[in-house]
């Protein structure tokens, strides 16, 4: 499954988060530190360039 990191906007604490996509679409992210809702991804470990279909 996808890694996915987020930086809180409150107060800048970094996390990693590690859900399916469909976890993913549905989650409300918070930050594990202060609660806050005002997290922001940052670029996934998970790079998906694939799938490409012809
Ligand atoms: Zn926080």
């Amino acid at each position: 499954m996808p890694t996915y990191e987020y930086l809180c906007s409150q107060c800048g604490h970094e996390f990693a988060r590690i859900m399916s996509f469909k976890e993913y679409e549905e989650a409300k992210v918070s930050c594990p530190q202060c609660k806050s809702l005002e997290v922001k991804q940052q670029m996934a470990s998970f790079i998906s360039k694939t799938s490409r279909k012809s």
